[in-house]
């Protein structure tokens, strides 16, 4: 099939009305997979409520049925269509956080979705995306829109329509192309059935912004144990690789460029991945900053593409130095130990 590349400028107005928003629908209401711009990553969207569509994504993605997919509504009226119950705290964090990036779990109303697309859960994830381009796209379309993000699973998720044509073109029946993303990684995603709402998978919005609204937070024991099994499927995937293996390295930048020095003595060719206050201090076969330290939303916008721009280069390895695990910073160092396959060294103290 050939992709469609859709150009889409969100600046201008009445966004569902523009041919191509209107052709992208279209596309989705005959069980067609198109990708979009969220504020997160790019988003693989088909239609929630058919089997059809829905299987298309898991093969274009090659991504494991038992990994659910998360719903992107444009109303509040499309979550009533799809959940037994609005749980108090979930209420709340929409009223506070919507639309941005928090997916929120709700108790699922029975045959309204494809069973696909929550891997036959009882609950379902949903959110409402804070992008032009997705909202129009789904008020367009008139139907609850299924969208992981629209890379090979695997892969680093995309922040750029290019990056979705490298992974997915010829595989998907559109791309909108509504430029690059803004936060960079995906949504938060919390489980609000519990007594206790629960963060599965950290992500745009931070743990203390949500306290600070909800009061307790409880964070899925998996999260930081490899031991525990993760209560969101898709947490337990090999995800983000570069090409090259990547090693995270929690210490101080003497003592990276040191280990650096070891590989090369060794004939391998090494990259790093740092940030603008350490990229002149690197020796290394390549280097490239991901952002500001002081601003690690700078970080978390370019994280991905920075992991994409590495398989440009003949490497053996990948190091990259480690980020505080605090607000923004635990998304970006949880999507880097998976990149890592959990690969993280220490210096001594
Ligand atoms: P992606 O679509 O690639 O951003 O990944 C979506 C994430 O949400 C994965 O980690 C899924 O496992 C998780 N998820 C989606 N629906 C559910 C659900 N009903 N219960 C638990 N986790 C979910
Ligand atoms: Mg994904």
């Amino acid at each position: 099939m050939e992709t469609k590349w859709l150009k889409v400028d969100n600046i201008v107005d009445n966004l569902m009305n523009h041919p191509h928003i209107v052709q992208a629908a279209k596309l989705l209401t005959e069980n067609e997979i198109v990708a979009f711009p969220t504020e997160t990553v790019y988003g693989l969207g088909a239609n929630a409520k058919s089997d059809e569509a829905v299987q298309k994504i898991y093969q274009a993605k090659g991504r494991p049925s038992d990994n659910p997919l998360i719903i992107h509504v444009a109303n509040i009226k499309q979550v009533e269509e799809m959940v037994e119950e609005i749980p108090k705290s979930a209420q709340i964090l929409m009223d506070r956080f919507w639309p941005g990036p928090l997916t929120i779990l709700f108790p699922q109303k029975k045959g309204v979705l494809s069973p696909a697309v929550t891997a036959n859960l009882p609950t379902v994830a949903i959110r409402m995306p804070n992008h032009p381009i997705a909202l129009a796209l789904i008020e367009a379309a008139q139907l609850p829109i299924a969208a992981p993000s629209a890379n090979r699973s695997g892969k680093p998720s995309p922040t750029k329509a290019s990056h979705v044509y490298d992974d997915l073109q010829g595989k998907i029946a559109a791309i909108i192309d509504g430029g690059e993303t803004g936060v960079g990684v995906e949504s938060t995603v919390i489980d609000c059935t519990e007594n206790i709402p629960v963060i599965l998978r950290p992500g745009g919005i931070t743990k203390e912004q949500i306290e600070a609204v909800i009061g307790e937070v409880h964070i899925d024991a998996a999260l930081h144990s490899e031991k525990e099994k993760p209560k969101s499927p898709g947490m337990k995937y090999t995800h983000y690789a570069p090409d090259a293996p990547l090693i995270v390295l929690d210490g101080s930048k003497e003592w990276i460029q040191k280990k650096i020095e070891e590989q090369q003595r060794k004939g391998l060719k090494v990259g790093i991945l740092t940030t603008e206050e350490n990229k002149d201090f690197y020796d290394a076969d390549v280097v490239i900053s991901c952002g500001n330290r002081k601003d690690l939303t700078t970080v978390a916008a370019k994280l991905y593409d920075t992991l994409r721009e590495f398989n440009q280069y003949e490497i053996d390895l990948i190091y990259s130095e480690a980020f505080p695990n605090e607000q923004i910073g635990d998304a970006i160092m949880n999507r880097l130990r998976k990149a890592a396959g959990h690969r993280i060294e220490k210096e001594d103290q």
